[in-house]
């Protein structure tokens, strides 16, 4: 048995961006998210990334406040996507 996990996965700031919905929304495997544990504690420009996506997000919650385990729609996860990429070209 035991499973090897000898090697480290590693995610690029593209990656982490892809993902950041999956991450919270719990939604990646042990190993990607320790990835992008990893990436985010050693990547500043993500980090921000992160949490300003999460306090977007989290706005979103509080808009609709009915479904507390919010899902938001694919439609407007592209946006919330392709608005944090435009953002972070400046
Ligand atoms: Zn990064």
């Amino acid at each position: 048995m035991g499973k090897a996990v000898a090697f480290v996965k590693r995610l690029s700031c593209a990656e982490v961006v892809e993902r950041v919905t999956a991450y919270l929304d719990d939604d990646l495997g042990d190993e990607t998210r320790h990835a992008f544990d990893d990436h985010t504690a050693g990547c500043e420009g993500c980090a921000r990334y992160l949490i300003q996506f999460r306090a977007t997000v989290g706005a979103l919650h509080d808009f609709s406040a009915s479904s507390p385990r919010q899902d938001l729609s694919p439609g407007t996860r592209r946006r919330l996507l392709a608005a944090f990429r435009e953002s972070r070209r400046r």
